[in-house]
């Protein structure tokens, strides 16, 4: 039995998404085509995301766009000692 030639039975529908590398897939539908609509903003995009993106545009040409900083998360290395401490503080 060879495994690297496509089965008797083995169906393979047309690709129809114009943005999928594949040519054809085992199921009707294209696994790529809801990650496609999840990673695409809808097309035409509306007016609202129009004015946004032209006001972040605006933004940040005259330099008021400040960078986001991430969160300080050092404190998160003091609860394992503070754990172990709560721990040692109910055996005695
Ligand atoms: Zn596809």
């Amino acid at each position: 039995m060879n495994f690297a030639q496509p089965g008797r039975y083995e169906v393979s529908f047309p690709c129809r998404n114009p943005w999928c590398l594949d040519v054809s897939h085992p199921h009707p539908s294209c696994p790529h085509e809801l990650l496609h609509q999840v990673l695409s903003p809808p097309y035409p995009p509306s007016v609202t995301a129009q004015r946004a993106a032209q006001h972040l545009r605006q933004l940040e040409r005259d330099g008021r766009l400040e960078p986001v900083q991430p969160l300080d998360l050092r404190w998160l290395w003091l609860v394992p000692p503070v754990v172990v401490i709560f721990f040692l503080l109910m055996l005695f």
